[in-house]
Protein backbone atom coordinates (compact mmCIF):
# COMPACT_ATOMS: atom_id res chain seq x y z
CA UNK A 1 0.00 0.00 0.00
CA UNK A 2 2.81 2.46 0.73
CA UNK A 3 3.43 2.45 -3.35
CA UNK A 4 -0.53 4.06 -3.77
CA UNK A 5 0.07 7.59 -5.57
CA UNK A 6 -2.41 9.87 -3.38
CA UNK A 7 -3.27 13.51 -4.02
CA UNK A 8 -2.84 14.66 -0.61
CA UNK A 9 -0.03 12.48 0.16
CA UNK A 10 -1.73 11.50 3.44
CA UNK A 11 -1.60 7.82 4.67
CA UNK A 12 -4.16 7.76 7.34
CA UNK A 13 -3.82 5.79 10.78
CA UNK A 14 -6.14 5.16 13.44
CA UNK A 15 -4.86 7.55 16.53
CA UNK A 16 -5.21 5.84 19.49
CA UNK A 17 -3.70 6.35 23.29
CA UNK A 18 -1.38 9.26 21.61
CA UNK A 19 -0.14 7.33 19.00
CA UNK A 20 -0.61 6.77 15.05
CA UNK A 21 -1.15 3.42 14.73
CA UNK A 22 -1.06 1.39 10.91
CA UNK A 23 -3.71 -1.59 10.02
CA UNK A 24 -3.40 -4.63 7.86
CA UNK A 25 -5.90 -3.57 6.11
CA UNK A 26 -6.41 -0.40 4.14
CA UNK A 27 -9.00 1.24 1.72
CA UNK A 28 -8.44 3.87 -0.98
CA UNK A 29 -10.31 7.30 -1.00
CA UNK A 30 -11.04 8.82 -4.33
CA UNK A 31 -11.89 11.76 -5.41
CA UNK A 32 -15.37 11.72 -6.70
CA UNK A 33 -14.77 14.26 -9.55
CA UNK A 34 -12.40 11.96 -10.97
CA UNK A 35 -11.78 8.89 -9.64
CA UNK A 36 -8.47 8.19 -10.86
CA UNK A 37 -6.90 10.54 -7.89
CA UNK A 38 -6.73 8.41 -4.82
CA UNK A 39 -7.64 11.59 -1.96
CA UNK A 40 -5.47 9.33 0.71
CA UNK A 41 -5.58 5.35 1.80
CA UNK A 42 -6.79 4.84 5.76
CA UNK A 43 -7.01 1.54 7.70
CA UNK A 44 -9.90 -0.78 7.42
CA UNK A 45 -10.26 -0.68 11.18
CA UNK A 46 -11.33 -4.25 12.87
CA UNK A 47 -13.65 -4.29 16.36
CA UNK A 48 -10.50 -4.88 18.28
CA UNK A 49 -8.78 -1.39 17.03
CA UNK A 50 -12.33 -0.20 17.94
CA UNK A 51 -12.23 -1.58 21.59
CA UNK A 52 -8.58 -0.49 21.96
CA UNK A 53 -9.48 3.06 21.27
CA UNK A 54 -12.46 2.81 24.06
CA UNK A 55 -10.46 1.45 26.31
CA UNK A 56 -7.92 4.22 25.83
CA UNK A 57 -10.38 6.99 26.29
CA UNK A 58 -11.72 5.42 29.37
CA UNK A 59 -7.96 5.80 30.89
CA UNK A 60 -8.22 8.99 29.98
CA UNK A 61 -11.48 10.07 31.12
CA UNK A 62 -9.58 9.88 34.68
CA UNK A 63 -7.47 12.72 34.07
CA UNK A 64 -9.39 14.39 31.70
CA UNK A 65 -12.38 14.95 33.94
CA UNK A 66 -10.34 16.55 36.71
CA UNK A 67 -9.03 19.72 34.14
CA UNK A 68 -11.19 22.60 34.42
CA UNK A 69 -13.58 23.63 31.88
CA UNK A 70 -11.21 26.77 31.14
CA UNK A 71 -8.24 24.66 30.74
CA UNK A 72 -10.19 22.11 28.42
CA UNK A 73 -11.26 25.57 26.39
CA UNK A 74 -7.33 26.85 26.31
CA UNK A 75 -6.39 23.74 24.42
CA UNK A 76 -10.05 24.24 22.36
CA UNK A 77 -8.89 27.53 21.63
CA UNK A 78 -5.19 25.95 21.01
CA UNK A 79 -7.50 23.97 18.23
CA UNK A 80 -9.47 26.81 16.44
CA UNK A 81 -6.17 28.63 15.70
CA UNK A 82 -4.49 25.75 13.80
CA UNK A 83 -7.86 25.49 11.76
CA UNK A 84 -7.15 29.27 10.66
CA UNK A 85 -4.05 28.70 9.68
CA UNK A 86 -4.50 25.53 7.13
CA UNK A 87 -7.84 27.23 6.58
CA UNK A 88 -7.47 26.96 2.64
CA UNK A 89 -5.60 23.73 2.38
CA UNK A 90 -8.51 22.01 4.13
CA UNK A 91 -11.31 23.55 2.01
CA UNK A 92 -9.40 22.33 -0.67
CA UNK A 93 -9.18 18.53 0.90
CA UNK A 94 -13.31 18.87 1.55
CA UNK A 95 -13.89 20.17 -2.50
CA UNK A 96 -11.23 16.87 -3.20
CA UNK A 97 -12.68 14.41 -1.11
CA UNK A 98 -16.41 14.87 -0.97
CA UNK A 99 -16.95 16.87 -4.21
CA UNK A 100 -18.37 19.99 -3.54
CA UNK A 101 -17.48 23.42 -4.91
CA UNK A 102 -14.98 25.00 -3.47
CA UNK A 103 -16.78 27.44 -2.09
CA UNK A 104 -19.01 24.97 -0.24
CA UNK A 105 -15.95 23.07 0.66
CA UNK A 106 -14.48 26.38 2.26
CA UNK A 107 -17.82 27.26 4.45
CA UNK A 108 -17.91 23.71 5.78
CA UNK A 109 -14.24 25.01 7.36
CA UNK A 110 -15.64 28.03 8.21
CA UNK A 111 -18.08 26.66 9.96
CA UNK A 112 -15.91 24.41 12.17
CA UNK A 113 -13.93 27.13 12.98
CA UNK A 114 -17.04 28.89 14.27
CA UNK A 115 -17.66 25.49 16.45
CA UNK A 116 -14.37 25.87 17.74
CA UNK A 117 -14.30 29.58 18.88
CA UNK A 118 -18.10 29.12 20.35
CA UNK A 119 -17.19 26.02 22.20
CA UNK A 120 -13.66 27.56 23.44
CA UNK A 121 -16.01 30.66 24.65
CA UNK A 122 -18.23 28.29 26.71
CA UNK A 123 -15.58 27.52 28.97
CA UNK A 124 -15.97 30.75 30.88
CA UNK A 125 -19.67 30.43 30.75
CA UNK A 126 -21.66 29.02 33.35
CA UNK A 127 -21.54 25.14 33.72
CA UNK A 128 -24.10 25.23 36.23
CA UNK A 129 -25.89 27.09 38.65
CA UNK A 130 -26.98 28.16 42.31
CA UNK A 131 -30.69 27.49 43.06
CA UNK A 132 -33.10 28.65 46.46
CA UNK A 133 -34.04 25.58 48.18
CA UNK A 134 -37.18 25.76 50.66
CA UNK A 135 -35.52 25.88 53.60
CA UNK A 136 -33.40 28.85 53.70
CA UNK A 137 -30.05 26.86 55.68
CA UNK A 138 -30.03 24.67 52.16
CA UNK A 139 -28.29 25.87 48.78
CA UNK A 140 -29.38 23.71 46.22
CA UNK A 141 -27.07 23.30 42.69
CA UNK A 142 -27.64 22.19 38.98
CA UNK A 143 -24.49 21.39 38.12
CA UNK A 144 -23.09 19.22 34.81
CA UNK A 145 -20.95 15.98 35.35
CA UNK A 146 -18.99 14.57 31.85
CA UNK A 147 -20.85 11.31 30.80
CA UNK A 148 -17.69 9.51 29.79
CA UNK A 149 -16.30 8.25 26.72
CA UNK A 150 -18.42 9.79 23.62
CA UNK A 151 -18.66 8.23 20.29
CA UNK A 152 -19.14 10.55 17.35
CA UNK A 153 -20.23 8.60 14.36
CA UNK A 154 -20.59 11.13 11.16
CA UNK A 155 -21.42 11.12 7.43
CA UNK A 156 -19.84 11.86 4.13
CA UNK A 157 -21.52 15.41 3.48
CA UNK A 158 -20.22 17.54 6.03
CA UNK A 159 -16.81 16.00 6.69
CA UNK A 160 -15.20 18.92 8.99
CA UNK A 161 -17.82 20.21 10.68
CA UNK A 162 -20.21 17.99 11.90
CA UNK A 163 -17.49 15.52 13.55
CA UNK A 164 -16.64 19.45 15.10
CA UNK A 165 -20.42 19.44 16.49
CA UNK A 166 -20.05 16.33 18.15
CA UNK A 167 -16.49 16.14 19.50
CA UNK A 168 -15.89 19.91 20.44
CA UNK A 169 -18.30 20.22 23.30
CA UNK A 170 -18.20 16.24 23.96
CA UNK A 171 -14.26 17.14 25.41
CA UNK A 172 -14.76 20.63 26.84
CA UNK A 173 -17.07 18.66 29.38
CA UNK A 174 -14.61 16.52 30.41
CA UNK A 175 -15.71 13.64 27.98
CA UNK A 176 -13.25 11.63 25.85
CA UNK A 177 -14.08 10.55 22.34
CA UNK A 178 -13.57 8.01 19.99
CA UNK A 179 -14.92 9.66 16.61
CA UNK A 180 -15.46 7.04 13.76
CA UNK A 181 -15.41 9.22 10.00
CA UNK A 182 -16.97 8.28 7.14
CA UNK A 183 -15.38 5.67 4.97
CA UNK A 184 -16.23 8.85 1.87
CA UNK A 185 -13.95 11.20 3.70
CA UNK A 186 -11.49 9.47 5.87
CA UNK A 187 -8.36 11.88 5.36
CA UNK A 188 -10.75 14.92 6.06
CA UNK A 189 -11.13 13.03 9.68
CA UNK A 190 -7.17 11.96 9.60
CA UNK A 191 -6.62 15.97 9.11
CA UNK A 192 -8.76 17.34 11.82
CA UNK A 193 -7.08 14.21 14.16
CA UNK A 194 -3.63 15.81 13.05
CA UNK A 195 -4.89 19.08 14.34
CA UNK A 196 -6.34 17.72 17.72
CA UNK A 197 -2.78 15.89 18.40
CA UNK A 198 -0.82 19.19 17.82
CA UNK A 199 -3.35 21.51 19.83
CA UNK A 200 -2.21 19.70 22.46
CA UNK A 201 -5.05 17.11 23.67
CA UNK A 202 -3.68 14.67 25.98
CA UNK A 203 -3.59 11.21 24.91
CA UNK A 204 -6.71 8.89 24.88
CA UNK A 205 -8.79 12.32 24.96
CA UNK A 206 -9.66 11.94 21.32
CA UNK A 207 -8.52 9.13 19.37
CA UNK A 208 -9.62 7.95 15.56
CA UNK A 209 -11.21 4.95 14.54
CA UNK A 210 -11.04 4.41 10.61
CA UNK A 211 -12.93 2.13 8.44
CA UNK A 212 -16.76 1.08 7.71
CA UNK A 213 -19.74 1.39 9.81
CA UNK A 214 -20.76 -2.16 9.51
CA UNK A 215 -17.39 -3.31 11.51
CA UNK A 216 -15.85 -0.33 13.17
CA UNK A 217 -18.52 1.45 13.68
CA UNK A 218 -20.81 -1.09 15.04
CA UNK A 219 -18.00 -2.51 17.72
CA UNK A 220 -17.93 0.80 18.90
CA UNK A 221 -22.07 1.20 19.73
CA UNK A 222 -21.97 -2.35 21.49
CA UNK A 223 -18.88 -1.52 23.51
CA UNK A 224 -19.95 -2.05 26.97
CA UNK A 225 -17.55 1.43 28.21
CA UNK A 226 -19.14 3.76 25.67
CA UNK A 227 -21.36 6.24 28.13
CA UNK A 228 -23.45 7.99 24.71
CA UNK A 229 -23.41 7.57 21.06
CA UNK A 230 -23.75 11.19 18.98
CA UNK A 231 -24.71 10.26 15.28
CA UNK A 232 -25.25 11.66 12.36
CA UNK A 233 -26.45 10.17 9.25
CA UNK A 234 -28.97 8.48 7.56
CA UNK A 235 -32.30 7.11 8.74
CA UNK A 236 -31.91 3.36 8.24
CA UNK A 237 -28.74 3.35 10.03
CA UNK A 238 -29.88 6.29 12.79
CA UNK A 239 -32.84 3.80 13.60
CA UNK A 240 -30.27 0.51 13.53
CA UNK A 241 -27.49 2.33 16.49
CA UNK A 242 -30.87 3.54 18.47
CA UNK A 243 -31.83 0.18 18.83
CA UNK A 244 -29.14 -1.88 18.80
CA UNK A 245 -27.77 1.12 21.81
CA UNK A 246 -30.96 0.34 23.61
CA UNK A 247 -30.59 -2.97 24.89
CA UNK A 248 -27.68 -1.54 27.39
CA UNK A 249 -30.09 1.17 29.47
CA UNK A 250 -26.86 3.23 30.14
CA UNK A 251 -26.61 4.78 26.58
CA UNK A 252 -27.35 7.38 25.67
CA UNK A 253 -28.01 8.21 21.66
CA UNK A 254 -28.62 11.23 19.86
CA UNK A 255 -29.30 10.83 16.00
CA UNK A 256 -29.74 13.29 13.61
CA UNK A 257 -31.10 11.43 10.42
CA UNK A 258 -32.31 12.80 6.93
CA UNK A 259 -34.90 15.08 5.52
CA UNK A 260 -37.63 15.19 2.82
CA UNK A 261 -37.63 18.88 3.27
CA UNK A 262 -39.40 21.50 1.34
CA UNK A 263 -39.79 24.79 -0.07
CA UNK A 264 -43.01 26.21 0.21
CA UNK A 265 -44.20 29.46 -2.52
CA UNK A 266 -47.16 31.00 -1.41
CA UNK A 267 -49.23 33.35 -3.77
CA UNK A 268 -47.65 36.32 -2.71
CA UNK A 269 -43.76 35.30 -2.62
CA UNK A 270 -42.11 37.80 -4.34
CA UNK A 271 -41.25 35.01 -7.48
CA UNK A 272 -37.35 36.51 -7.51
CA UNK A 273 -36.61 35.28 -4.11
CA UNK A 274 -38.80 32.17 -4.69
CA UNK A 275 -36.73 30.94 -7.22
CA UNK A 276 -33.31 32.03 -5.60
CA UNK A 277 -34.11 30.11 -2.55
CA UNK A 278 -35.23 27.16 -4.36
CA UNK A 279 -32.59 26.83 -6.52
CA UNK A 280 -30.38 27.31 -3.54
CA UNK A 281 -32.29 25.00 -1.34
CA UNK A 282 -32.40 22.18 -3.78
CA UNK A 283 -29.43 21.85 -6.04
CA UNK A 284 -26.48 23.22 -3.55
CA UNK A 285 -24.22 20.43 -2.80
CA UNK A 286 -26.05 18.48 -5.56
CA UNK A 287 -28.87 18.08 -3.56
CA UNK A 288 -26.84 15.98 -1.42
CA UNK A 289 -27.79 18.04 2.32
CA UNK A 290 -29.59 16.73 4.92
CA UNK A 291 -31.83 19.83 4.63
CA UNK A 292 -31.88 19.77 0.67
CA UNK A 293 -35.46 20.93 -0.83
CA UNK A 294 -36.48 18.21 -2.73
CA UNK A 295 -39.80 19.24 -2.47
CA UNK A 296 -41.31 22.76 -3.54
CA UNK A 297 -44.97 23.15 -2.86
CA UNK A 298 -46.30 25.82 -4.40
CA UNK A 299 -49.94 28.16 -4.59
CA UNK A 300 -51.58 26.70 -7.98
CA UNK A 301 -52.38 30.21 -8.74
CA UNK A 302 -48.83 31.43 -9.05
CA UNK A 303 -47.27 27.89 -9.98
CA UNK A 304 -46.87 28.21 -13.91
CA UNK A 305 -45.31 31.04 -13.82
CA UNK A 306 -42.54 29.70 -10.86
CA UNK A 307 -42.45 26.44 -12.46
CA UNK A 308 -41.33 28.65 -16.05
CA UNK A 309 -38.58 30.64 -13.87
CA UNK A 310 -37.15 27.51 -12.04
CA UNK A 311 -36.47 25.77 -14.56
CA UNK A 312 -34.95 28.40 -16.71
CA UNK A 313 -32.39 28.82 -13.75
CA UNK A 314 -32.23 25.04 -13.17
CA UNK A 315 -31.07 24.56 -16.85
CA UNK A 316 -28.31 26.83 -16.24
CA UNK A 317 -26.67 25.23 -13.07
CA UNK A 318 -23.28 24.09 -14.22
CA UNK A 319 -21.73 20.63 -12.97
CA UNK A 320 -18.17 19.88 -13.22
CA UNK A 321 -15.15 19.68 -10.88
CA UNK A 322 -15.93 21.83 -7.83
CA UNK A 323 -12.30 23.22 -8.32
CA UNK A 324 -13.04 24.99 -11.25
CA UNK A 325 -14.56 28.56 -10.53
CA UNK A 326 -17.40 28.53 -12.62
CA UNK A 327 -19.19 25.24 -11.08
CA UNK A 328 -22.49 25.11 -9.47
CA UNK A 329 -23.17 21.48 -8.59
CA UNK A 330 -19.99 19.00 -8.11
CA UNK A 331 -20.35 15.36 -8.52
CA UNK A 332 -22.56 12.58 -6.17
CA UNK A 333 -20.22 11.27 -3.79
CA UNK A 334 -20.18 7.57 -5.27
CA UNK A 335 -21.60 5.07 -8.11
CA UNK A 336 -24.44 4.58 -5.18
CA UNK A 337 -25.80 7.97 -5.14
CA UNK A 338 -25.88 7.62 -8.85
CA UNK A 339 -28.11 4.61 -8.31
CA UNK A 340 -30.08 6.36 -5.93
CA UNK A 341 -30.95 9.42 -8.29
CA UNK A 342 -31.81 7.05 -11.00
CA UNK A 343 -34.10 5.22 -9.20
CA UNK A 344 -36.07 7.82 -7.81
CA UNK A 345 -36.25 9.90 -11.13
CA UNK A 346 -37.94 6.15 -12.13
CA UNK A 347 -39.98 6.11 -9.43
CA UNK A 348 -41.33 9.13 -10.37
CA UNK A 349 -42.03 8.83 -13.75
CA UNK A 350 -43.60 5.72 -12.82
CA UNK A 351 -46.21 7.56 -10.28
CA UNK A 352 -47.12 9.90 -12.35
CA UNK A 353 -44.62 13.07 -11.99
CA UNK A 354 -44.46 14.95 -15.42
CA UNK A 355 -40.86 15.32 -15.89
CA UNK A 356 -39.98 18.60 -16.65
CA UNK A 357 -36.19 18.64 -16.47
CA UNK A 358 -34.64 15.10 -17.70
CA UNK A 359 -31.43 15.18 -16.03
CA UNK A 360 -28.74 12.77 -17.55
CA UNK A 361 -25.77 11.01 -15.70
CA UNK A 362 -23.17 12.53 -17.36
CA UNK A 363 -20.12 9.95 -18.92
CA UNK A 364 -18.31 11.90 -21.62
CA UNK A 365 -15.09 14.00 -21.66
CA UNK A 366 -14.78 15.45 -18.27
CA UNK A 367 -17.28 13.57 -16.48
CA UNK A 368 -15.91 10.14 -18.06
CA UNK A 369 -14.14 9.77 -14.38
CA UNK A 370 -16.94 11.33 -11.81
CA UNK A 371 -19.99 10.47 -10.89
CA UNK A 372 -21.68 14.02 -12.45
CA UNK A 373 -25.39 14.22 -13.13
CA UNK A 374 -27.81 17.07 -14.05
CA UNK A 375 -31.13 18.23 -12.44
CA UNK A 376 -33.79 16.37 -12.77
CA UNK A 377 -37.36 18.25 -12.09
CA UNK A 378 -41.05 17.11 -12.31
CA UNK A 379 -44.21 17.75 -11.41
CA UNK A 380 -47.60 16.56 -9.54
CA UNK A 381 -50.28 19.12 -10.30
CA UNK A 382 -52.34 17.60 -7.85
CA UNK A 383 -50.79 15.72 -4.71
CA UNK A 384 -51.16 12.06 -4.33
CA UNK A 385 -50.87 10.59 -1.07
CA UNK A 386 -47.97 7.69 -0.48
CA UNK A 387 -46.52 8.60 -3.36
CA UNK A 388 -42.61 7.22 -2.79
CA UNK A 389 -41.08 9.88 -4.59
CA UNK A 390 -42.25 12.83 -2.80
CA UNK A 391 -41.69 11.11 0.79
CA UNK A 392 -38.64 9.28 0.69
CA UNK A 393 -35.42 11.50 0.81
CA UNK A 394 -33.47 10.85 -2.57
CA UNK A 395 -30.02 12.78 -1.91
CA UNK A 396 -29.29 14.08 -5.28
CA UNK A 397 -30.71 16.54 -7.25
CA UNK A 398 -34.13 15.17 -7.44
CA UNK A 399 -37.24 17.85 -7.07
CA UNK A 400 -40.82 17.57 -7.46
CA UNK A 401 -42.94 20.42 -7.85
CA UNK A 402 -46.47 20.15 -6.38
CA UNK A 403 -49.12 22.16 -6.98
CA UNK A 404 -52.06 23.32 -3.76
CA UNK A 405 -54.69 25.63 -2.55
CA UNK A 406 -53.35 28.04 -0.41
CA UNK A 407 -51.15 27.94 2.57
CA UNK A 408 -53.25 25.30 4.62
CA UNK A 409 -52.65 22.88 1.90
CA UNK A 410 -49.31 23.59 1.80
CA UNK A 411 -49.05 22.63 5.12
CA UNK A 412 -50.76 19.33 5.24
CA UNK A 413 -48.67 18.53 1.94
CA UNK A 414 -45.32 19.19 3.76
CA UNK A 415 -46.84 17.22 6.70
CA UNK A 416 -47.23 14.29 5.03
CA UNK A 417 -43.88 12.30 4.88
CA UNK A 418 -41.93 10.65 8.04
CA UNK A 419 -39.85 13.07 8.13
CA UNK A 420 -39.83 16.62 9.75
CA UNK A 421 -36.03 18.69 9.26
CA UNK A 422 -36.28 21.87 7.45
CA UNK A 423 -38.73 24.08 6.13
CA UNK A 424 -38.56 27.09 3.98
CA UNK A 425 -41.67 29.32 3.63
CA UNK A 426 -41.47 32.55 0.91
CA UNK A 427 -44.03 34.84 1.26
CA UNK A 428 -44.67 38.71 2.17
CA UNK A 429 -46.90 38.59 4.86
CA UNK A 430 -46.31 37.87 8.28
CA UNK A 431 -49.61 36.22 9.05
CA UNK A 432 -48.83 33.69 6.79
CA UNK A 433 -45.55 32.50 7.92
CA UNK A 434 -46.63 32.43 11.42
CA UNK A 435 -48.97 30.32 10.57
CA UNK A 436 -47.57 28.24 8.75
CA UNK A 437 -44.61 28.00 11.26
CA UNK A 438 -46.97 26.92 14.24
CA UNK A 439 -48.79 24.32 11.91
CA UNK A 440 -45.29 22.40 10.14
CA UNK A 441 -43.50 19.86 11.45
CA UNK A 442 -39.61 21.00 11.28
CA UNK A 443 -36.51 21.53 13.48
CA UNK A 444 -35.10 24.44 11.15
CA UNK A 445 -37.64 26.74 9.76
CA UNK A 446 -36.61 29.78 7.35
CA UNK A 447 -38.42 32.68 5.66
CA UNK A 448 -37.99 34.21 2.44
CA UNK A 449 -34.54 31.92 2.68
CA UNK A 450 -33.32 28.45 1.46
CA UNK A 451 -34.22 25.49 3.33
CA UNK A 452 -30.27 25.40 3.99
CA UNK A 453 -27.92 27.30 5.81
CA UNK A 454 -26.57 26.85 9.68
CA UNK A 455 -25.02 28.51 12.18
CA UNK A 456 -23.22 27.21 15.19
CA UNK A 457 -24.96 29.32 17.52
CA UNK A 458 -28.35 27.99 16.75
CA UNK A 459 -29.37 24.32 17.37
CA UNK A 460 -29.12 22.39 14.42
CA UNK A 461 -31.82 19.06 14.38
CA UNK A 462 -35.32 17.41 13.30
CA UNK A 463 -38.28 16.19 14.58
CA UNK A 464 -40.43 12.75 13.90
CA UNK A 465 -38.00 10.19 12.18
CA UNK A 466 -35.44 13.37 11.64
CA UNK A 467 -33.76 13.28 14.87
CA UNK A 468 -34.75 12.12 18.52
CA UNK A 469 -34.46 15.08 19.86
CA UNK A 470 -31.61 16.35 20.91
CA UNK A 471 -29.79 18.55 18.35
CA UNK A 472 -26.03 19.36 17.20
CA UNK A 473 -24.32 22.22 17.16
CA UNK A 474 -25.89 24.99 19.91
CA UNK A 475 -27.45 22.95 22.85
CA UNK A 476 -25.43 19.71 22.23
CA UNK A 477 -23.75 20.42 25.87
CA UNK A 478 -27.39 18.92 27.17
CA UNK A 479 -26.42 15.43 25.35
CA UNK A 480 -22.99 15.16 26.46
CA UNK A 481 -23.36 15.88 30.19
CA UNK A 482 -25.62 14.44 33.16
CA UNK A 483 -27.25 17.15 35.01
CA UNK A 484 -27.58 16.59 38.47
CA UNK A 485 -28.87 18.26 41.58
CA UNK A 486 -26.36 18.89 44.60
CA UNK A 487 -28.20 20.08 48.15
CA UNK A 488 -26.38 21.38 51.23
CA UNK A 489 -27.36 21.94 54.53
CA UNK A 490 -25.60 24.66 56.65
CA UNK A 491 -27.78 24.21 59.82
CA UNK A 492 -26.73 22.39 62.71
CA UNK A 493 -30.21 20.63 62.37
CA UNK A 494 -31.61 18.28 59.25
CA UNK A 495 -34.48 20.56 58.21
CA UNK A 496 -36.21 18.79 55.01
CA UNK A 497 -38.50 19.97 52.59
CA UNK A 498 -42.02 19.57 52.10
CA UNK A 499 -42.47 19.77 56.30
CA UNK A 500 -41.15 16.24 55.90
CA UNK A 501 -41.06 15.20 59.66
CA UNK A 502 -37.38 14.19 60.75
CA UNK A 503 -38.46 12.35 64.11
CA UNK A 504 -37.16 9.16 64.53
P1 LIG B 1 -24.82 6.86 6.66
O1 LIG B 1 -24.65 5.89 5.59
O2 LIG B 1 -25.94 6.66 7.61
O3 LIG B 1 -23.42 6.90 7.48
C1 LIG B 1 -23.21 7.76 8.55
C2 LIG B 1 -22.11 7.20 9.44
O4 LIG B 1 -22.58 6.00 10.06
C3 LIG B 1 -20.86 6.81 8.66
O5 LIG B 1 -19.71 7.09 9.42
C4 LIG B 1 -21.07 5.31 8.49
O6 LIG B 1 -19.90 4.61 8.23
C5 LIG B 1 -21.64 4.96 9.84
N1 LIG B 1 -22.31 3.66 9.90
C6 LIG B 1 -22.90 2.98 8.89
N2 LIG B 1 -23.40 1.80 9.36
C7 LIG B 1 -23.13 1.75 10.68
C8 LIG B 1 -23.36 0.80 11.71
N3 LIG B 1 -24.00 -0.35 11.47
N4 LIG B 1 -22.93 1.06 12.96
C9 LIG B 1 -22.29 2.22 13.22
N5 LIG B 1 -22.01 3.16 12.29
C10 LIG B 1 -22.44 2.94 11.03
O7 LIG B 1 -24.96 8.34 6.09
P2 LIG B 1 -24.07 9.07 4.99
O8 LIG B 1 -24.33 8.48 3.65
O9 LIG B 1 -22.65 9.20 5.45
O10 LIG B 1 -24.70 10.56 5.06
C11 LIG B 1 -25.89 10.88 4.39
C12 LIG B 1 -27.09 10.85 5.34
O11 LIG B 1 -26.82 11.65 6.49
C13 LIG B 1 -28.33 11.45 4.70
O12 LIG B 1 -29.45 10.68 5.05
C14 LIG B 1 -28.40 12.84 5.32
O13 LIG B 1 -29.70 13.39 5.32
C15 LIG B 1 -27.89 12.57 6.71
N6 LIG B 1 -27.35 13.77 7.36
C16 LIG B 1 -28.04 14.29 8.43
C17 LIG B 1 -27.62 15.47 9.04
C18 LIG B 1 -28.36 16.08 10.20
O14 LIG B 1 -27.78 16.88 10.93
N7 LIG B 1 -29.63 15.75 10.41
C19 LIG B 1 -26.46 16.10 8.55
C20 LIG B 1 -25.78 15.55 7.47
C21 LIG B 1 -26.23 14.38 6.89
P3 LIG B 1 -19.51 4.30 6.68
O15 LIG B 1 -19.08 5.60 6.12
O16 LIG B 1 -18.45 3.32 6.74
O17 LIG B 1 -20.76 3.78 6.04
Amino acid sequence: MNSVQTISGIQARNYIDGQWVASARQFESLNPADTREVVGVAPLSTAADAAQAVEAAKRAFETWREQSWVRRAEIIDNFAQLMKRDLEEMSRLVTRECGKPLNEGRADVVEALHMAQYVAGMGRQPNGFAVSSEIPAKDAFILRKPKGVIVCITPWNFPVAIPLWAILPSVLAGNTVVFKPSEETPICGHKLMELFAEAGFPPGVINIVHGTGEEAGDALVKHPDVAAILFTGSRAVGKYIQQTAAVDLYKFVATEMGGKNATIVLADADLDIAVNACVLGAFKTSGQRCVSSGRLIVDRKIEPKFTQMFLDKARRVRVGNGLRDDVFMGPLINQDGIAKWKHHNARATEEGGEVLLDGKHLTDGDYAYGHFVEPFVYRFKQYKQSTFCLREEAFSPHVAIIGVDGMEEAVRVYNDTEYGLSMAVITEDYRKWRWVRDHADYGLGYVNLPSIGAEVHLPFGGVKSSGNGHPGAEGIIDSVTHRIAFTVNHAREIVMAQGLSTKV
